[in-house]
């Protein structure tokens, strides 16, 4: 029998979990038979990938960092390349705030299952609410004095603080980028290596996937029984995927001003790499379909394709971002939580440093999302509340982190004239012969 796809598998273990659930219920003793045996495996599960996230942007972090060394030699090409692929993420998370806060799907969640859901939690956030508190007695500079660790095992820490760690990464690797190339290369290697283990140790988790839905969908159905938080869930779903949609027009219309090529133009060229980035949620799997495409389909030509991309499925993650915003606010309204002003700027800066952050494969977003959490004072505990509709957003928001990569690099061919006309034709007729 061929084996499940993991997306079907963890929509498998969705359903079994509520269906569990909604049977359990029906006898007495089986809602705390769930709370007692069932529900600490999702814990574990998201133990796991919070376990995961301080060496993932250590890894990614200074390996992306100091693979950023050739740029010095394409410097035009590499700069127009960072800076629109920050703006374009920034314009991301601006959408996905934007949405949230008209939208407000985690309102709806009435106050019973919010102070449920509070409580269930209550120690996590008691300690960030003592945090914030703390946070508020603090003079104007104490942002920047925060950026700086004084200890990175402490930063690392638990209760530590992710923006230390992604400073002393991106420190790091500048470090690597100044010493000489033989002294930099046992390192670059070993933090290469060290990244391998990071990405497969992400994929063994994964593989936890279902059974960790199914306890946590199990959990949330006997322990919120009302109907409240699904259709909240719902509408946090909706959200993202409004975004993520508004945010592709976006790219079509940038493409068409920057370039002059139609929307039709570029969907077509770019649509078989979208629905490869939708099934496998991975953009570094789709990297060799996208250059493909870009470079057969859309006339790009090679040196910046392979220059423009690459860099651009390891930083440039458009849904990702835009993802994150809406989820971090969408559980602190959860949790009966008013974010100000300067905490949603916060979350602009942070979602863009941990979408930059994010590794290419499944799941790396949500990992990531803890960081945004952890920096804007919401309760971690509230990851268990959106991962049940985690793995389907993930499928959409790659399609966009890839559509990004694509539209960046017509742009960015553009301004260093590379762009010519597509070799598709020449293109289809080889691979016919093959
Ligand atoms: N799966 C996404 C990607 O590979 C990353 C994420 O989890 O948001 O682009």
């Amino acid at each position: 029998m061929k084996k499940l796809a993991l997306h079907w598998q963890i929509l498998l273990g969705m359903v079994v979990g509520v269906v569990f659930a909604l049977i359990m219920v029906k006898f007495e003793w089986g809602p705390e038979f769930v709370t007692k045996w069932i529900k600490p495996f999702g814990n574990i599960f998201i133990n796991a990938l919070k376990l995961i996230a301080v060496p993932l942007i250590l890894a990614s972090l200074i390996k992306g960092v100091s693979d950023l060394k050739d740029i010095s030699k394409l410097s035009k090409m590499g700069g127009r390349t960072i800076i629109t692929y920050v703006i374009t993420t920034i314009i991301a998370v601006s959408i996905g705030l934007t949405i949230v806060n008209v939208i407000k799907p985690g309102k709806s969640i009435s106050e019973d299952t919010r102070n449920e859901l509070v409580e269930s939690y209550k120690g996590d956030a008691d300690s960030r609410i003592a945090a914030a508190e703390k946070q508020k007695e603090s003079g104007p500079l104490q942002a920047l004095e925060d950026l700086v660790p004084g200890n990175i095992f402490n930063a690392a820490s638990d209760n530590g603080n992710m923006l230390q760690v992604i400073f002393f990464a991106i420190f790091f690797g500048i470090g690597i980028i100044l010493i000489p190339d033989e002294k930099a290369k046992p390192v670059k290697d070993f933090f290469d290596g060290f990244n391998e283990v990071i990405l497969k140790l992400i994929d063994l988790i994964m593989l936890a996937a279902p059974y960790g839905v199914f306890a946590l969908l199990a959990a949330l159905v006997v322990e919120a029984p009302s109907t409240d938080l699904f259709k909240a869930l719902g509408m946090y779903a909706i959200s993202v995927v409004i975004g993520l949609v508004l945010m592709i027009f976006i790219y079509a219309l940038l493409v068409y001003l920057f370039t002059g090529k139609k929307p039709g133009f570029f969907f077509n060229g770019i649509s078989p790499a979208q629905l490869l980035a939708f099934s496998t949620s991975s953009s570094a799997a789709t990297l060799p379909v996208t250059m493909e495409r870009v470079e057969e389909h859309l006339g790009v030509e090679e040196d910046v394709t392979s220059f423009v991309l690459p860099i651009g499925a390891t930083i440039n993650m458009d849904g990702t971002s835009l993802y994150q915003a809406v989820a971090a606010v969408f559980i602190a309204q959860a949790f009966g939580m008013n974010l100000d002003f300067a905490t949603q700027m916060g979350i602009i800066a942070t979602a863009t440093l941990a979408s930059i952050g994010s590794a290419a494969v499944p799941g790396a977003g949500m990992v990531m999302l803890v960081i945004v959490l952890a920096q804007a004072g919401i309760p971690e505990a509230g990851l268990a509340l959106i991962f049940a509709v985690d793995r389907p957003l993930d499928m959409c928001r790659t399609v966009v982190n890839v559509t990004g990569d694509a539209a960046v690099s017509m742009m960015v061919a553009k301004s260093v004239d590379k762009l010519g006309e597509p070799k598709a034709r020449e293109w289809d007729e080889n691979y016919k012969k093959k």
